[in-house]
């Protein structure tokens, strides 16, 4: 016995976007209901948040490592980079590339805090922002 194929109010056949399942539908329906629909658009959001959540973790990480500082008191002044490296800071990170009103320096910001390193690249000084 042949499998029924679904009746959905309308005469077009259609394979669900979905899961493939067959029905007869109206001309435009892609899907067989809303859930199917639903999860369809779950599942094309979690590769895309796939494809970012690297990038956003190394960002998380590197905000907590400059907060670490800020609580051990190692902002505004030159410290090792090797130290924070090691800790999971990441200076490639995106950030916004944002300009000292006082010394006209270039800082890459993250949310509240803007860091420069030095020319020869071992050091960095974090400072953080006024909101
Ligand atoms: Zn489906």
């Amino acid at each position: 016995m042949a499998h029924e194929i679904l009746q959905l109010g309308g005469p077009h056949l259609k394979a669900c976007k979905c899961c493939g399942l067959e029905f007869y539908g109206r001309r435009n329906q892609k899907f067989i209901d809303t859930t199917h629909k639903a999860n369809y658009n779950n599942q094309k959001n979690a590769v895309k948040r796939e494809k970012l959540s690297p990038v956003f973790k190394k960002m998380a990480t590197s905000y907590y490592v400059m907060e670490n500082c800020q609580r051990r008191d190692m902002l505004d002044r030159w410290i090792h980079i090797t130290d924070l490296i090691k800790e999971g800071f990441d200076a490639n990170i995106p950030t916004n590339l944002i300009k000292s009103k006082t010394d006209g320096k270039q800082f890459y910001k993250l949310l509240d805090y803007a860091f420069r390193l030095s020319e020869d690249g071992t050091k960095i000084i974090i400072h953080q922002l006024k909101s």
